[in-house]
């Protein structure tokens, strides 16, 4: 193991490579996977593994939406190079371009709002995608809807409280709740355009390059209501206020978007009952009770 790796994982990647895998080092570990930089005679890579059964399933979704947000020219979006397959015989990777990180330049959150905005302008007929998807290690499901709606109820919210009810975190008066706040969406939410979204837009997903240019990673690409991405990046204290002050600018958001930020966030805190336990379910009752 010259280069620290699984040998199964280091053949495979010299293969797609067409490179012999010189070292490997360790990247401050994502929530979910194992990530390693290396080096290699034609260059630095960035690889993440991951030994979960579903891992060759996620990590070509995860190839596809990155090539997807790539093909917007929008953001920088690490290149692609290869995944492992389903069946292969090891655990599951995907190798991407390394990104070098750099000093965020003086213009990084104006860059990034206005990208984000011409991102957002990418359209589509439906909401959703032609194939399911990940949030994390958990399945998000894109069946193609006219209504955005029913799309985020039956797409978003649904299957995250189906996945919750398996580990019993929500009592009937949840679930009561829940149904009333499914009524009542058509009074709040208003018509959008379908637009090209990242779908987990936190500060832990993005970085800043050699340039101090930002770059989109590990995305859960859907076409959606754009208001999803502006609530995911406001659940853990927001980005900077030029980002928000440029976006609006470029692309401003419908007339009481505001209020509608923590109806989004309220997918993304159900993920995280799911993917770390109960300590958010309070906070999925405070932003059902608010709507009530
Ligand atoms: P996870 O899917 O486990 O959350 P991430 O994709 O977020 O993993 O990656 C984990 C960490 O690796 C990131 O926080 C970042 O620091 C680094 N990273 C991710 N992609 C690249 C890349 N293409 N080049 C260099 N570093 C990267």
């Amino acid at each position: 193991m010259a280069s620290g790796l699984p040998e199964n994982v280091r053949k495979s990647c010299e293969m797609l490579l067409g490179t012999t895998i010189e070292a490997s080092f360790h990247v401050g570990d994502g929530d979910i996977n194992e990530a390693r930089r290396l080096e290699t005679s034609g260059g630095r890579f960035f690889l993440k593994m991951n030994a979960a059964p579903q891992a060759h399933e996620m990590f070509a979704a995860e190839a596809k939406g990155l090539a997807l947000l790539a093909k917007s020219h929008t953001l920088r979006i690490p290149k692609v190079i290869g995944h492992s397959e389903p069946g292969d015989n090891n655990r599951g990777f995907l190798i991407l371009e390394f990104i070098e990180a750099g000093h965020r330049r003086a213009d990084f959150w104006s860059r990034f709002g206005e990208g984000l905005a011409a991102l957002h302008r990418i359209r589509n007929k439906y909401f959703g995608l032609e194939y399911h998807n990940f949030i994390g290690s958990l399945s998000q499901f894109n069946k193609q809807h006219n209504n955005w709606i029913t799309f985020y109820i039956e797409e978003r919210l649904l299957p995250q409280i189906q996945l919750a009810e398996t580990q019993n975190q929500f009592s009937t008066k949840d679930h009561e709740n829940f149904d009333l706040l499914f009524k009542k969406l058509p009074q709040i939410l208003p018509d959008e355009p379908p637009a090209l979204i990242h779908g987990d837009l936190w500060s832990g997903n993005f970085l800043s390059d050699e340039q101090g240019a930002p770059v989109l990673i590990d995305p859960a690409v859907c076409f959606a209501s754009r208001e999803m991405d502006i609530a995911m990046s406001k659940l853990f204290g927001g980005f900077d206020r030029e980002f928000y002050q440029v976006y609006q600018a470029a692309y401003p958001l419908l007339p009481g978007w505001e209020e509608r930020i923590d109806l989004y966030q309220l997918y993304y805190l159900l993920v995280h009952v799911n993917l770390f336990g109960g300590g958010y379910i309070q906070s999925v009752r405070q932003v059902v009770r608010r709507y009530l």
